[in-house]
């Protein structure tokens, strides 16, 4: 059954993303090799790695799908619901964030969220920010390649109502009240 959607999902997402392609190739060889070896059952050690198989796999697929119009309107859903954070900078005001990845390639840094204000990247504040749409574990450590380097912009393209005027306030580091030479 597994298979089958895998298989569904390759042929609907038209082979075009080499990343995507690659990775589920090498699952469905790895569930067939194993079926031959062992029947229907995995080793403790095979389903630990047909699992982290799939995990990459659902975040592969994931980080297409939500430059979908489908996948965009459900992120907008989640945006308005502040579902990925606020601006941890006093001077963004609490503006909601997006997620981000530093890296499109697996396994090179986690999420991180962006303000469109500021235009920043922070780190996720993993309580506050966890109730997001991958829920495969705790959202700090969720691969950033699931959300990849494009989502942000894209969606601020799409929805640029959406865009929030640069903040006009910096903080001044000030020492008893006066500004600080900068040489
Ligand atoms: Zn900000």
């Amino acid at each position: 059954m597994l298979r089958f959607l895998l298989f569904f999902f390759f042929h609907m997402c038209k082979c075009e993303c080499f990343l995507l392609q690659r990775h589920l190739c090498f699952f469905l060889f790895f569930c067939n090799m194993c079926d031959k070896k062992t029947g229907d059952t995995f080793t403790e050690e095979q389903n630990e790695l047909v699992e982290s198989a799939a995990e990459m796999l659902y975040g592969l697929i994931h980080v297409r799908y939500i430059l979908t119009g489908k996948g965009m309107a459900a992120m907008l859903e989640k945006y308005k619901n502040y579902d990925f954070g606020r601006c941890p900078r006093v001077y963004c005001c609490g503006q909601p964030c997006l997620p981000v990845g530093q890296s499109d390639i697996p396994r090179s840094s986690t999420v991180k969220i962006y303000c469109p204000k500021c235009e920043d990247i922070y780190y996720p504040r993993s309580k506050y920010q966890g109730s997001i749409l991958l829920r495969i574990s705790n959202f700090q450590y969720v691969d950033g390649a699931y959300f990849g380097t494009t989502f942000p912009h894209l969606f601020l393209m799409t929805y640029g109502h959406l865009k929030p005027q640069k903040p006009s306030q910096n903080y001044v580091p000030r020492i008893f009240g006066f500004k600080i030479h900068k040489p």
